[in-house]
């Protein structure tokens, strides 16, 4: 490299722990396999899902990795501070979070959403976000001693183009999202943390199913260029590329994966 100024990590040979929230399916469990791969030492951090989250930590020691699975509620503010206090113990200090846990609630038109629901759906997707990255800058950044490290947030191609089809609480959650990747970025661009965010479109997950329309993907992807739904590796490979060194200068990103949308 032409190194006329050392990059985030150059030189230091960082020991790779991270965390993924809502590790337990989808598009998180693909990443957590993905970076155990890759030499991560992972936590797979979940909500109910326990035998999925073992299975994903079993999976992952079976092909040589290192793994821990931890339940907690991302958008509570106890559960997020044990579980990271977890990490520190069981793992060592995190230097990469990927923020993925997100809920979608069933199809609803505005009228009809109370408060309640709003409350779930911001709570799970941005008070959740935030509070994990707060708990991640507390040991990465070299303000605090920390040596750096990464962070992705998982938003959602709705954030840009709104949710025509009746979600338009999880479209103005994952707007806040991007603008919480962009603000932050920039408040801690010089603590050696990279923040970044991907904006995936449709993918095959379990997630459709809880938002009460089981064939979404299906009648979603008539309207992609490429003509089809995505796969959680294909948003996973995205991620690990953001949370690598090979990203080394991009910060406050939003990458969209979304066959062309
Ligand atoms: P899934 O529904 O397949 O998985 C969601 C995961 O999040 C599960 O591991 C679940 O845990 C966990 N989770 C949910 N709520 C909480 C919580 N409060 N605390 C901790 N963990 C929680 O979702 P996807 O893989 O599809 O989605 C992952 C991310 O990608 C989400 O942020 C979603 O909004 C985003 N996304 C997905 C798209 C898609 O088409 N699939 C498109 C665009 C964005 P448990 O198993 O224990 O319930």
């Amino acid at each position: 490299m032409d190194n006329h100024e050392n990059p985030v990590y150059g030189g230091i040979a960082l020991k790779k722990v991270l965390v993924v929230t809502g590790g337990s399916r989808g598009i998180g469990a693909t990443t957590a396999r993905l970076a155990a791969a890759g030499g991560y030492a992972v936590c797979i951090n979940y909500r109910h899902n326990e035998a999925a989250a073992q299975a994903v930590v079993e999976e992952i020691a079976q092909a040589g990795g290192k793994a821990i699975a931890i339940a907690g509620d991302v958008g509570n503010e106890d559960d997020v501070m044990r579980l990271f206090a977890e990490v520190d113990e069981k793992l060592g200090p995190v230097t990469a979070l990927v923020n993925n846990a997100g809920i979608l609630e069933r199809q609803m038109r505005v009228e009809e959403m109370d408060a309640a629901r709003l409350s779930r759906v911001l709570t799970t997707n941005v008070i959740g976000s935030f509070l994990c990255a707060r708990e991640a800058v507390r040991r990465m950044s070299t303000r605090h001693g920390g040596e750096g490290g990464a962070i992705v947030n998982v938003s959602s191609i709705a954030s840009r183009l709104g949710a025509p089809d009746e979600y338009v609480d999880y479209a103005a959650a994952k707007g806040a999202i991007d603008s919480f990747t962009i603000g932050l970025a920039k408040e801690i661009a010089g603590e050696g943390i990279r923040v970044n965010a991907v904006r995936p479109g449709v993918i095959y997950t379990e997630i459709h199913a809880s938002g009460g329309e089981p064939g979404r993907v299906e009648r979603v992807k008539a309207g992609v260029p490429m003509q089809r739904g995505g796969q959680p590796e294909e948003v996973a490979r995205a991620i690990l590329w953001l949370l690598s060194d090979e990203a080394s200068y991009a910060t406050g990103t939003l990458l969209d994966v979304t066959g062309g949308r």
